[in-house]
């Protein structure tokens, strides 16, 4: 397995854990852009947000949003939260299995360059 987030998801490689289901984990990003910062990612490998399928992924798709929300909330991001997907490396995508990062608990503007 070469992928670094199959590898989390897996137990391989640890990561601070903040939720995890039989679809999804969400850990702490290593490198926090924000006092909040975690990850979403779904257990299965999907590369990129184009890999989604429109029929299969259906419901794994919103429930990688909604166990941000719940995350986002639980962590205290009731003023306002961001969430982001990067998808592909023009967008900045350096980790090519997919993730949402939610990012909260400090001002944020846009556009985010
Ligand atoms: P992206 O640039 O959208 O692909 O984001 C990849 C994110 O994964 C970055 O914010 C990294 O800080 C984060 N990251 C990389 N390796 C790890 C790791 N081992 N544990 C947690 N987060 C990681
Ligand atoms: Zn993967």
């Amino acid at each position: 397995m070469e992928c670094l987030f199959c590898k989390i998801a897996a137990g391989e490689i640890p990561a601070q854990r903040l939720y995890e289901d039989d679809l999804a984990i969400a850990f702490q990003d290593v490198n926090p852009q924000a006092p909040v910062h975690f990850l979403v990612i779904p257990r299965k490998h999907i590369a990129t947000l184009h890999d989604l399928d429109e029929q299969a992924d259906k419901s794994l798709a919103g429930h990688l949003l909604l166990v941000a929300q719940r995350l986002a909330r639980q962590l205290g991001c009731d003023k306002g939260f961001r969430v982001v997907i990067n998808s592909d490396a023009l967008a900045g995508q350096t980790v090519f299995h997919l993730h949402l990062h939610v990012l909260g608990q400090r001002p944020l503007y846009w556009p985010p360059g």
